[in-house]
């Protein structure tokens, strides 16, 4: 979903996502944009010596999920206008993967090789599976996560609600406590050099650190003044996730 407040620019997110491919720890990133919005970015990008593939295909969302996410159905033919197309965005040298990506998307559209080929953890792709065939994905992550143990601050996916934050590219970790999009986020925050950037990392590492409490109608963020989202979570048993470091 496009979260950014004008989709002629990225949001957090998508630059966290742009450091990631610039430094070559993401292969490349897929947006959403209206065929306008995309124009005006691709020649943003262009500058840089990205490149830009658009699919042949736009989306229409059929369906989305209450927590403020939402699944797209493929139509034929590139987007036009305020259409909503998906556009691939990488360096020169994996300017193949990207094409290949396009056409991936296009024949087939719920393909595991998407979610690899944009550099997702393998564990994390097959969770996906479940979550992509219309289970809930609170209730998957929550499943696949260890109800002793802390979740690292970086899986932290719920922090999203409470004001967008995130370090790590928009897919859903297989668990809060998946070790590997942990390292993952690190490597992607150890290539970030631009100063507005990290100032956005050191506020989101303060909003990921705030426990988050689960009840069978809302989610809370612990913050001094807890912020609460209500929300039919489906559990039977309250959980309180916290979240570590992770080095
Ligand atoms: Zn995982």
């Amino acid at each position: 979903m496009n979260n950014s407040p004008d989709g002629g620019q990225l949001s957090n997110q998508e630059r966290l996502e742009l450091a990631a491919v610039k430094a070559g720890s993401k292969p490349v990133q897929r947006l959403e944009r209206t065929a306008i919005e995309a124009d005006k970015l691709e020649k943003k990008l262009i500058d840089k010596g990205i490149v830009f593939v658009a699919a042949e295909f736009h989306v229409i969302e059929h369906r989305s999920h209450p927590l403020g996410d939402a699944f797209m159905r493929t139509i034929p033919g590139r987007a036009s206008g305020s259409q909503v197309g998906i556009y691939y965005v990488a360096r020169r040298a994996n300017f193949d993967a990207a094409r290949v990506l396009a056409r991936l998307e296009f024949s087939d559209p719920g393909s595991p090789e998407i979610g690899q080929r944009l550099g997702y953890p393998a564990c994390c792709v097959a969770a996906y599976q479940d979550i992509q065939s219309g289970r809930d994905w609170l209730e998957s992550m929550l499943d696949h996560t260890s109800e002793s143990d802390p979740g690292f601050m970086a899986c932290n996916r719920l922090a999203k609600l409470f004001g967008g934050w995130t370090l790590l590219p928009d897919y859903f970790p297989c668990s809060f406590g998946c070790s590997l999009s942990a390292d993952w986020s690190n490597q992607i925050l150890s290539s970030i050099s631009d100063a507005s950037l990290k100032e956005y990392v050191a506020a989101a590492r303060v909003a990921l650190e705030f426990p988050i409490r689960i009840e069978a109608n809302n989610i809370t963020q612990l913050t001094p003044s807890p912020q609460i989202v209500f929300h039919n979570t489906k559990i039977t048993r309250p959980r309180t996730l916290t979240w570590l470091k992770h080095s």
